[in-house]
């Protein structure tokens, strides 16, 4: 099945806010519910509403996090802290502030939680890290145009009719002669092709009418840069076109996926896709139903 969404980030909780309360279960805990609803989240329910269960409303804890999310995490957090320099008037950091940004990710998840692949040790990642960063200073990516006007920027607001506010994070917000580029970073395992970028454009599209309830009037440029993970690394832009109409169809499957989610209905999706870096298989084979 393809998915409406992008493979989702590490992302908050879907909720409720007082105000739309009534879109409440009865017997949902208010203690576990907070007033926004994530991207993520709804992309995350499309792929395993089981799995969407354990995270959000069971709450477990995860039994194991895969290694490719860990590191896509820690490089996320090297190259916010490159932007961060740069917003701050600073040159870029050297590589090896990068690396020791690379780790502090990586290390805020136990050691004794990581599931390794076969073929990859933490030594390996590191190593891979190492030429993703260092293509990643070398390329012009690393120097946008335009002014930085936030990172890592959260917005929220209602977006998606009769669910909460959507909460984005932007990875990198910049003005370049008068115009707003949001730019999404993504790891992968190779580099993407036009239509990779065009099934992950929903993401953006919905964030766009985020940024322009924010900045009313200003025209807005979408994008996604996609490091590979290959033995050389590249480094791709994918601009996304914002397209009235994909936005529409893109609220209302949004506005279903939330309706399916106040309805309840947990099902397990098995799939070597799915159930491989799920991090409740143990919880998985003991539900009952
Ligand atoms: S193991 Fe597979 S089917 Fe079970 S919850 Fe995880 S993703 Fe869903």
């Amino acid at each position: 099945m393809i998915s409406l969404f992008a493979e989702p980030r590490a992302s908050p909780a879907v909720s409720v806010s007082p105000a739309a309360g009534s879109l409440l279960n009865a017997d949902t805990p208010r203690e576990r519910v907070r007033d926004y609803v994530s991207f993520s989240a709804l992309s995350l329910f499309q792929r395993c509403s089981l799995r969407y269960h354990f995270r959000y409303v069971a709450q477990l804890p995860e039994e194991s996090t895969a290694a490719s999310l860990v590191f896509g995490r820690a490089i996320h957090r090297a190259i916010e802290h490159h932007f961060t320099e740069l917003l701050a008037g600073n040159a870029p950091p050297e590589l090896d502030a990068m690396l020791a940004e690379f780790n502090s990710g990586w290390d805020e998840t136990p050691a004794q939680q990581i599931a390794f692949p076969k073929t990859a040790s933490r030594d390996d990642l590191t190593q891979l890290a190492t030429r993703m960063l260092a293509a990643f200073q070398d390329s012009d990516v690393s120097q946008p145009r335009g002014h930085i006007l936030g990172i890592e920027e959260e917005l929220r607001g209602r977006v998606i009719n009769d669910a909460p506010d959507l909460l984005a994070r932007l990875d990198l917000l910049r003005e370049v002669d008068g115009t707003l580029i949001v730019s999404d970073f993504k790891t992968s395992r190779s580099a993407w092709s036009a239509d990779a970028a065009a099934d992950a454009a929903d993401q953006l599209r919905l964030y766009s009418l985020l940024v322009s309830q924010r900045f009313p009037g200003l025209k807005i440029r979408l994008e996604f840069v996609v490091l590979s993970k290959a033995k050389k690394v590249v480094i791709t832009r994918h601009d996304v076109a914002i397209d009235a109409a994909r936005i529409e169809r893109t609220k209302r499957i949004a506005q279903r996926v939330w309706q399916a989610i106040k309805a309840g209905n947990y099902f397990p999706s098995v799939s070597p896709l799915n159930c491989g870096t799920c991090p409740f298989q143990t919880a998985c084979r003991n539900w009952t139903g």
